[in-house]
This record gives C-alpha cells, sequence and structure tokens, in this order.
C-alpha cells in the first residue's frame, strides 16, 4: 500500500527511490557519540537515508515532485519508476516533475542510460536560480564535484530544455509556490503547494539526517555548498512551518517522510504522520532512518 496523505483536496502519496548509504563522518557540529545516539546506533558510522518522492493529481495532470537519482549513484536507488509503475503510475502519464534542486538523487532519475527522458510527456518546475545556476558556463572559482556536476546536469535537463519553466519566489503553477531556502545549492527550494486554504511544504534537502537535523538545526552533513546559508535557511523554514503548523514532506525524512514539525527546546521534533504502509524488515533494517 501507498503510504499518502491528505491536504484538502489533495491527496499526496509517497514513492520511494530507494535507501542512500552514506556515514557519520560527514556530520559537522556535532559530537559523533551524540550524532551516534540519535540515530540510534550505525555500522561502524554508516547508515542509510531514505531518497523519498511525492505524487499528486490536480486538473487532471498527474504531478511528482523529484525525479530520484537513476542507475547513477547506488544499487539502493533508482527505484522510483518502478515504485510509480507498481502503485499504478506511468511515468510516461507524468505531466510535471518538481524538482527541489538539481542534485543527483533528485535529477539524474530524469534521464535514462541514455540520456533520454524517464517521463518524456512531462514538463519542468524549477526556480530560476536553481536552473541558471546549473545551467550556466563554470567559473573559475568552482571546485571540480561542482563543474562535474554542472556537466552531469546539463545531460539530465537536455530533454526537457524546451519544456521548462523557470519560477521564482511568489509565483505559481498548479498552486506549487517555489520559496527559496538556498545552501544546499544556489536556488535549493522549498515548494509550497496549496489546496485552497490549506498547503504543504515539500523541503527538498532541508534536512539529510532528519533524526540530527530537526532537533539541532545548527548540525549538518558536508552535502551543503553554503554550510552558514543553509544552516540560515533551515531554521527560517522549520520556524514556519512550526508555526504555520502544515505538513512538509522531505526527501530524507524517515519514511515514508511526511508530518509535522512542533517546536521542543532549542530546536524541533518531528511528528511522522501515521499511515498504513507494510515495511520490507530485509530493506528497512538496523541503520535505516
Ligand atoms: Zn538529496
Amino acid at each position: 500500500m501507498t503510504p499518502s496523505f491528505k491536504i484538502g483536496d489533495l491527496e499526496v502519496k509517497g514513492f520511494s527511490d530507494g535507501i542512500l548509504k552514506t556515514s557519520l563522518n560527514l556530520v559537522v557540529n556535532m559530537e559523533r557519540a551524540r550524532a551516534e545516539a540519535l540515530v540510534g546506533g550505525t555500522d561502524d558510522g554508516w547508515l542509510y537515508i531514505p531518497v523519498n518522492n511525492f505524487l499528486f493529481q490536480r486538473n487532471g495532470k498527474t504531478i511528482l515532485i523529484d525525479a530520484g537519482a537513476g542507475n547513477t549513484m547506488q544499487p539502493t536507488l533508482g527505484k522510483l519508476p518502478e515504485n510509480l509503475r507498481a502503485g499504478g503510475i506511468d511515468p510516461a502519464a507524468v505531466d510535471v516533475v518538481v524538482i527541489t534542486h538539481i542534485h543527483p538523487d533528485h535529477a539524474n532519475g530524469l534521464v535514462d542510460d541514455r540520456g533520454e527522458a524517464v517521463y518524456p510527456n512531462a514538463e519542468i518546475l524549477v526556480h530560476a536560480k536553481e536552473y541558471d545556476f546549473w545551467m550556466g558556463e563554470p567559473s573559475a572559482a568552482e571546485s571540480d564535484k561542482v563543474r562535474a556536476q554542472r556537466a552531469r546536469n546539463k545531460i539530465n535537463m537536455k530533454p526537457y530544455v524546451e519544456r521548462t519553466r523557470r519560477l521564482r519566489d511568489g509565483e505559481e503553477i498548479l498552486g506549487c509556490t517555489p520559496i527559496l531556502a538556498a545552501g544546499h545549492s544556489p536556488g535549493h527550494t522549498c515548494w509550497r503547494i496549496m489546496s485552497g486554504r490549506e498547503s504543504f511544504l515539500a523541503w527538498g534537502d532541508l534536512v539529510h539526517l532528519s533524526a540530527i537535523q530537526i532537533s539541532h538545526p545548527d548540525t549538518a552533513m558536508t552535502y551543503d555548498l553554503d554550510p552558514e546559508m543553509a544552516r540560515r535557511s533551515r531554521h527560517r523554514i522549520l520556524d514556519m512551518v512550526a508555526n504555520e503548523r502544515i505538513v512538509v514532506a522531505g526527501a530524507h525524512v524517515n519514511a515514508p517522510g511526511f508530518g509535522y514539525v512542533t517546536r521542543k527546546g532549542a530546536g524541533y521534533t518531528f511528528e511522522s504522520l501515521t499511515y498504513s504502509v507494510e515495511i520490507d524488515a530485509d530493506q528497512i533494517g538496523r541503520g535505516v532512518l
């Protein structure tokens, strides 16, 4: 059964791309023992985080948030197309892919091994700032990692260039409004999805280790391109969703990735929405958040 939640008229479903292997060695601004305790133990620092994607239908259109890693990162990833099919969604029937940021585990899955569109009939919604950064020319100062990612991102976007809509804060298409939350990437975006007077927020990679960074927003992983800007964005968005009590849908929040954030002490806590889904005990084992 596909996990889901309701916002106004929308039924939002969670679809996994799989799990991503990472390490507590990448955690910054927290003692190792504390990090280890918060995630509930690891295999010598190694652990897996989920890669969640979300889907809803509106005005006869099927809208997917993020596209997973495809066949490019780890064998435990790239499961989104088959999971969509298992849930009754043909990738060719996806009309819109909303992108939180153009990083490997969110955008490499836009294309297959030959660079062809996995979502052949979809248009892309992306923040102009994110798109323009990655589609632009490299700067002399940028790292090899950013340079390589930029080259890959041009492959990801190529089949979609003619059907990509670049939005800025305050603009809206199909009830989807971008809120820039930069730092993890230059145009990293939280998407607010409205339904009547209700909304939910797909917050992308605002946190990578939800068991640590929601309660300790100053702690980060080395994945953030501009760590200080990412830290400020994390505080701002956590504050917003706690104040407004809107459902958040996080790409790397403990499966299925949606729930409420509430204030607790100097940080926050996460209340996962209840859902009924059979969890595969082999896949979701020790060390998996
Ligand atoms: Zn990510």
